[in-house]
């Protein structure tokens, strides 16, 4: 595997090319490296690095890969690309995809696609799995930007609703007590009159019954006393 001076070199850590420590962007495929400190400012990172990428024993790189993740620093992406693309070894390269997609970096989709290719399944299948890792990280990014927005959204609508329901129960209200009230009073005043009509059939029906008998029972009386 060949070497890289961290002094003076970092790892594009999307397409996994040696570039100049000083540059803020990959001249071979154009990413930007501003937000992403290159490892030779960090001692310690820099040493197990450079154990990564040059101890001759396989298990040894390989832990020394696993400790490089545990750091969960942009930092180390560079090197874990280098190493899942140089690593003669497939368990080493097999932990530099696992590490990084645990980082789960959008920069990290060209270097886990690329590995999809490797001829070890056991490293395409880790290539799968950061993949997946990296469309889960996205997915819940895109979820937490939206819940607030969407919650929001729903606090004014029930809000719009509940005051449409004041509005129309305030509308309604007044309206339907006038209503009830004017039927109540047509209601009595019904009744009423219908009571009146009542009294004025049956009173004179009465009269009409009652007026001739008073004047047959007068008649008669006077034609006794005549007699
Ligand atoms: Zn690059």
């Amino acid at each position: 595997m060949a070497l890289v001076d961290f002094n003076t070199q970092r790892i594009c850590p999307s397409c996994g090319k040696l570039i100049n420590i000083k540059h803020n962007f990959c001249k071979y495929c154009g990413v930007d490296l501003s937000e992403i400190k290159p490892i030779g400012m960090d001692d310690i990172s820099r040493e197990i690095a450079i154990t990564a990428i040059s101890d001759p024993d396989p298990s040894i790189r390989k832990e020394a890969v696993d400790t490089l993740g545990d750091f969960k620093e942009k930092k180390v992406l560079g090197v874990l690309t280098w190493i899942l693309l140089n690593d003669p070894n497939e368990e080493v390269r097999k932990e530099a995809a696992d590490e990084i997609g645990d980082l789960h970096h959008p920069y990290s989709k060209n270097i886990l696609s690329f590995a999809l290719k490797d001829q070890s399944p056991k490293v395409r299948k880790e290539a799968i799995e950061g993949l997946k890792k990296l469309k889960e990280k996205v997915k819940a990014e895109k979820m937490d930007k939206g819940q607030p927005e969407e919650r929001g959204e729903a606090i004014e609508g029930l809000k719009k609703v509940k005051e449409k329901v004041k509005a129309e129960k305030m509308d309604k209200g007044p309206k339907k007590l006038k209503e009830k009230v004017k039927a109540e009073k047509m209601d009595k005043d019904n009744q009423k009159k219908e009571k009146k009509n009542n009294f004025n059939f049956y009173y004179q029906i009465g009269v009409a019954i009652i007026s001739p008998s008073f004047t047959m029972i007068y008649l008669s009386s006077y034609r006794l006393y005549l007699k």
